[in-house]
């Protein structure tokens, strides 16, 4: 294949051709309708299917020069992939032939067959329908592939009855309940000129490549992601000799590929390197508001997996495809900014900008401090299960990494009872709180924390690689929102609100700084020293997602009209399942491998040994055969327990099996199906040590980690 035009003169005509971006309709639709769209953008007016015929026509238009024959709405349903159902351009005229159509109808509403979608009880089996929504903040693409050129519609995937069957419509309602509430916030502050809040994004995300010869022949990796057994090679992630170093040949025009595709979209993949483990590798794209970034993301991971296959090699999104080498995070980089460019979470140069941020961050903090359970809702899945609170960062402790520069100005507002008259102003003007120039490039050097302020935004590092950006960011604008409203209140109510805000900064500190941590979150002291702080640390999944329908959860989301109580319920409902499915089936293929394939390759050595033992021993009685007998009693002794240990796994799958309801059946999988696979992994990995290379049935973690 001839590499790809990348050319600097080549990239920026070819970046965006396959986005129906902001610029495509300037140029291509009349400057009301470009105008009308931009308002409903903007949420200053509704859409008209008036409009919408417009668009539809110029949508259509632009993607039938592109060679496009259908169109997909597209959206994310709560299985965490993306979904589409695709439609042609055609319809008949009557005479046997056709013409090429697309209708503001079918451009701002499909229907879906919704009954296979999960839905947690939301959808009664007889009322089937689910219905998807343009989202008109999100741009329209264009998808090629050896088999055509489809259009994509991002979209929001709702019940007849409206309710949010995905995870887009959430994320859309909570990036306007903290628009409503900061905005409050902004007015109180004497700001006149901003009409709207809009939350901002950047996703970091990690991933590992092996070479698809070696995953074919694994079915665990097929099927679930990640590698059930396997034992860690000579050489593993120890000579750190991984992280940025040179990117080998293949991946490199593995990368290029990736870039090309992502660019075409109008996505700006920005920086890519190798990371810790060996085989193991990030992307970043430029941070975009929090639902095109996080479409963006989605589109990310499935070109990762789709190009990936073109170089024959496999992209693994799993939190953690290898025991004992690290697993692959997504850091989700988080603020706050308004519609005109100002970062709300930027601490500035002026006191006024600086009052402005302390306020902001003491909100961030508090909302993470009380909210903290069910931000360690929105991060936890199975795959995640063997990172967070197991011997892998981040912790499953949610703390703020704040820097000590900045800690210190929170100290010293809060400290100060001789303080408590002044406004902030006079405090910050008067430098007895000033702010000190915080060095950028120092404050993101803390790794360890889960939730590290760096320089102008948050990076939240628990999330899942796997898994869509949507829900955390869901949690930490709903969070965020609730606190600035009763801050708001407040201020809202005093007479003095500098005053006030001052008070509302070192009070809130006060109260909320056992949520910051600035040591190393990995030490076993801070995990003792955080349950002396109060700080809930949430180890497991199936302890996790019941958060999502507390009383906390279920009084902060439905005031900020984000889900409704049925919505919660569902949700955890649907990810309670989703989890239990997960370790079903790896708990299947653990077994159905151990006994189909690492049996049979454990007892063959073994018939060889015995066979070699007695034929060494009627040569001559008198030849030592010890060791060799010793040998094949460590081999035998693994393979028993191997085959006890498949026993009890069985067991525990039929255990599991038999419980319908589903909270007891995800503890059931996790307290026995889980540790029963654990315990078969250890004579599994032990028996791959012992046993020839030839006999062993598929590949090592050699072949998947080193060879490329
Ligand atoms: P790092 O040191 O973590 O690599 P970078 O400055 O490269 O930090 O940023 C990482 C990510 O944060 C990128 O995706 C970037 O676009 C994003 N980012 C930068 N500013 C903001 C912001 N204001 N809001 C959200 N994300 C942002
Ligand atoms: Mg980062």
């Amino acid at each position: 294949m001839t590499p790809p035009d990348l050319s600097e003169k080549a990239i920026p005509e070819l970046y965006g051709i396959n986005a129906f971006s902001d610029a495509v309709m300037k140029q291509r639709l009349p400057r009301s309708i470009y105008k009308a769209i931009k308002d409903v953008q903007e949420g200053k007016a509704e859409l008209t299917l008036e409009v919408a015929e417009v668009v539809a026509n110029a949508m259509k238009d632009w993607a039938i020069e592109r060679g496009a024959t259908h169109y997909t709405h597209w959206f994310q349903p709560l299985t965490g992939l993306t979904a589409e159902k695709h439609d042609s351009f055609i319809s008949p005229i009557g005479d046997g032939r056709v013409m090429m159509e697309f209708s503001g109808k079918e451009l701002i509403k499909g229907e879906p067959d919704a009954s296979s979608f999960p839905s947690g009880g939301l959808r009664a089996t007889f009322e089937a329908r689910g219905y998807t929504a343009w989202d008109t903040t999100s741009p329209a693409f264009l998808k090629e592939d050896s088999t055509g050129v489809t259009l994509y519609i991002p979209t929001a995937f709702v019940s007849y009855h409206g309710e949010a069957l995905d995870k887009k419509v959430p994320l859309l309602r909570s990036m306007e309940a903290i628009n409503r509430q900061a905005m409050r916030i902004l007015r109180i502050l004497g700001n006149t000129s901003s009409t709207r809040i809009i939350t901002t994004v950047g996703a970091e995300q990690e991933y590992f490549l092996v070479d698809r010869r070696y995953a074919d022949r694994r079915s665990d990796l097929m099927l679930t992601g990640r590698t059930v057994f396997g034992c860690l090679p000579a050489k593993g992630q120890e000579m750190e000799d991984h992280y940025f170093g040179a990117l080998k040949e293949r991946v490199s025009a593995f990368m290029r590929e990736l870039n090309l595709e992502l660019w075409k979209l109008g996505i700006s993949a920005k920086t890519q390197h190798n990371e810790v483990a060996p085989n193991q590798f990030e992307i970043a794209c430029i941070f975009d508001t929090s639902n095109v970034a996080s479409d963006t993301n989605q589109l990310v991971m499935e070109t990762l997996g789709r190009v990936a296959l073109r170089h024959n090699l496999v992209a693994l999104l799993h939190e953690k495809p290898f025991a004992g080498v690290n697993g692959s995070g997504k850091h989700n980089n988080w603020s706050i900014a308004t519609d005109d460019g100002i970062n709300l979470l930027e601490p500035g140069d002026n006191p006024r900008q600086n009052a402005r941020f302390l306020l902001f961050l003491a909100a961030a903090i508090r909302a993470v401090d009380e909210y903290a359970p069910i931000l360690r809702m929105s991060a936890a899945n199975a795959g995640n299960d063997h990172r967070l609170g197991a011997n892998e960062a981040p912790p499953a402790i949610i703390s703020i990494f704040l820097g000590d520069q900045l800690t210190e100005v929170l100290e010293e507002l809060a400290d100060d009872s001789r303080k408590k008259q002044k406004d902030i102003l006079t405090l910050l003007e008067t430098g007895v709180a000033a702010l000190p120039k915080l060095p950028r490039d120092l404050t993101d050097r803390n790794r360890t924390s889960p939730f590290a302020f760096t320089g102008n935004k948050f990076e939240f590092r628990m999330v899942p690689s796997s898994e869509s950006v949507a829900g955390p960011n869901v949690v930490l604008n709903t969070a965020m929102a609730e606190i600035l409203r009763r801050f708001a209140d407040e201020l809202e109510q005093s007479e003095d609100p500098q005053k006030k805000v001052s008070f509302l900064i070192a009070e809130t500190y006060r109260r909320h700084k056992r949520i910051i941590f600035n040591g190393n979150g990995y030490s076993e002291e801070w995990v003792a020293e955080a349950v002396r702080r109060g700080l809930p640390n949430i180890t497991a999944t199936v302890d996790a997602i019941p958060e999502l329908v507390s009383n906390a959860s279920i009084e902060l989301f439905t005031r900020h009209g984000v889900f409704r109580s049925e919505e919660l319920h569902s949700r955890c409902e649907i990810y309670l399942e989703r989890y239990a499915k997960q370790i079903n089936i790896e708990g299947s293929i653990s077994l159905e491998m151990a006994r189909t394939e690492i049996y049979p390759a454990a007892m063959e050595y073994i018939r060889r040994l015995s066979g070699s033992i007695s034929a060494l021993q009627s040569v001559s009685a008198s030849l030592d055969t010890k060791e060799h007998l010793a040998l094949l009693t460590d081999i035998n002794d693994e393979t028993c327990a191997l085959k006890s240990c498949c026993d009890k796994l069985a067991a525990a799958l039929a255990r599991a099996h038999g419980i319908a309801e589903y909270g007891a059946n995800a503890r059931a999988c996790h307290e026995f199906v889980f540790p029963a696979m654990q315990e078969l992994r250890v004579h599994a990995d032990r028996l791959e040590s012992l046993v020839p290379r030839e006999l062993w049935p598929f590949p090592s973690y050699e072949e998947l980690l080193f060879r490329l």
